[in-house]
């Protein structure tokens, strides 16, 4: 199950990742591998680098050094970092489903118009196969009787779990999370954690930033702890949070526990 054991293929590998804005160096030289079926937990202080290291992996954020490898697929790279082949990055970056803290739902389509935008107009599927295929997913989230709702007049744990089948839509090779419960209630936290565990049950790739220490012990094969942009301690989920090695990372868990 941990990565270190896992001979499954690599999903996603990131090799030496740099990203600075201006002068500011937010990433300096972050490698990861997450291997077929492997859920990733990034953990760290606010503004340690862990949405920009995701935001890296789609390019949403152009590296500024490294490299990116998805599917066993290098990321083609400009020598400053940005894209040199837009329609391989297209196929990368449809190959990976995004979920925002902040649900990122279009807020004028309904539910399903959400799930099928990307896989009808996009992907050319078929609309009724679209269709189709977003029901299951909105039944597989506890959403089947919303498809026709609107973001606004949904609960933010209705709404993120809309945006987690609107990811699985486009039937990506891996997930990335970007602190997925932190802009919810605590209530609707719960409903939240329970699909994405479902997801991890299933086998899904994924990789998930998280301040829910809890949930990344009990979902992820390995965790990563970052400080600094700067990978301060990764290991198996019972060594990081049982056994911390880093004095910061001991400092870090008494803060968030
Ligand atoms: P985290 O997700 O761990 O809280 P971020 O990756 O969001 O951290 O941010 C890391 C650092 O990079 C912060 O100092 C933040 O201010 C800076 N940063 C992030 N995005 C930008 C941007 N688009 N322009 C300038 N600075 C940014
Ligand atoms: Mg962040």
């Amino acid at each position: 199950m941990t990565s270190a054991i896992s001979s499954q293929p690599d999903a996603i590998r990131v090799t030496g990742l740099h990203k600075s804005f201006g002068s500011h160096e937010v990433l300096k030289g972050v490698s990861l591998t997450a291997k077929v079926g492997d859920v990733v937990a990034i953990i760290g202080g606010s503004g340690s680098g862990k949405s920009t290291m995701l935001r890296c992996i789609n390019f949403l954020e152009t590296p500024s050094g490294g490299q990116i490898e998805v599917a066993g697929e290098q990321v083609k790279m400009k020598p400053d970092g940005s894209p040199a082949d837009r329609k391989q990055l297209e196929r990368i970056r449809q190959s990976l489903g995004m979920v925002f803290q902040n649900f990122n739902l279009w807020t004028h389509k309904t539910v399903l118009e959400n799930l099928i935008e990307v896989p009808v107009h996009v992907l050319k599927v078929p609309k009724d196969e679209a269709v189709a295929r977003a029901r299951k997913l909105l039944d597989r989230v506890g959403l089947a009787a919303k498809e026709d709702a609107y973001p606004a007049f949904m609960s933010g744990g209705q709404q993120q779990r809309a945006a987690i089948a609107r990811a699985l839509a486009i039937d990506p090779k891996a997930m990335l999370f970007d602190e997925p419960t932190s802009a919810l209630d605590p209530e609707l936290v719960g409903e939240v954690l329970q699909v994405i565990k479902g997801l991890a049950d299933e086998g899904r790739t994924m990789i998930l930033v998280t301040h829910e220490m809890r949930f990344a012990r009990d979902v992820a094969s390995h965790v990563i702890y970052l400080h600094n942009g700067v990978i301060e301690e990764e290991g198996p989920p019972e060594m990081l949070f049982g056994a911390p090695k880093s004095e910061r990372l001991k400092q870090f868990l008494k803060t968030v526990g």
